[in-house]
C-alpha cells in the first residue's frame, strides 16, 4: 500500500546575523545517515529536505525571516524555529518575546523549537544553556544549541524538528 508523502513548511524566526541562513545551509548539505532504516536527500533548488524513516518520507521545506509579524498570518506553516545567538543578549530577549506571540497565535499545536546558536563561541557567551532551556520550556518548546560554524548539533536539529512535527501532528 502506498504512502503520500508529507510536506512541510518550517520558518526559522531570529534577529539578523544570529545564523539562520548559515543553518539551513548545513541541512542542504548534511549527509546524516541516522541508524536503522534513515536516509536524507536534498533540493537547494527549493530548499527542501526530504528524511525517509522507517520507509515513511517527509519532506521539510525551510523559509526564513527577520520580520515575525509578516509571517504570521501565513497559515501554511507548519513549524517554528526561533533562532537566537548565544552571543548576543538582544537577540535573545527578542527569541523569547517571538515565542510568546507565536504560542498566543498558533496555539499549542504546532511545533516550536527555540534555538541557541554560536556555542562555539564559549568565551563570548552571554546567555547561559540554562535560562535557554528554561525559557523553551515555559512555552512547551524544545530547546537545542548548535553551532552552524561547525556543524555541530545541526543534524539533531534537524532530526528534532521532523520528531517534533511528528509528535504534534499525532496530538491533534
Ligand atoms: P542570518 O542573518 O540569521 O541568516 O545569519 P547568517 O547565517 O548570515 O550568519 C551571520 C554571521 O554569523 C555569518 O558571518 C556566519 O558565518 C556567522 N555564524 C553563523 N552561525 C555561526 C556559529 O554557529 N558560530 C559562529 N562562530 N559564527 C556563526
Amino acid at each position: 500500500e502506498e504512502q503520500l508523502p508529507k510536506y512541510y513548511r518550517v520558518l526559522l524566526l531570529g534577529a539578523e546575523g544570529v545564523g539562520k541562513s548559515s543553518i539551513i545551509n548545513q541541512f542542504m548539505t548534511s549527509e546524516f545517515l541516522g541508524g536503522g532504516n534513515f536516509n536524507i536527500s536534498q533540493s537547494e533548488d527549493d530548499r527542501t529536505v526530504t528524511l525517509q524513516v522507517d520507509g515513511e518520507e517527509t519532506t521539510l521545506e525551510f523559509v526564513q525571516s527577520e520580520d515575525f509579524q509578516e509571517n504570521m498570518e501565513n497559515l501554511s506553516l507548519d513549524a517554528f524555529v526561533v533562532v537566537f545567538s548565544t552571543t548576543d543578549r538582544i537577540s535573545f530577549d527578542q527569541a523569547v518575546e517571538v515565542l510568546k506571540q507565536l504560542r498566543e497565535e498558533v496555539g499549542a499545536h504546532k511545533a516550536i523549537i527555540l534555538v541557541g546558536n554560536k556555542a562555539d563561541l564559549a568565551r563570548k557567551r552571554m546567555i547561559p544553556a540554562d535560562e535557554g532551556r528554561s525559557a523553551a520550556d515555559g512555552y512547551d518548546c524544545k530547546y537545542i544549541e548548535t553551532s552552524a560554524a561547525l556543524n555541530h548539533r545541526v543534524d539533531e536539529l534537524l532530526v528534532g524538528i521532523h520528531k517534533q512535527i511528528s509528535l504534534k501532528c499525532q496530538s491533534i
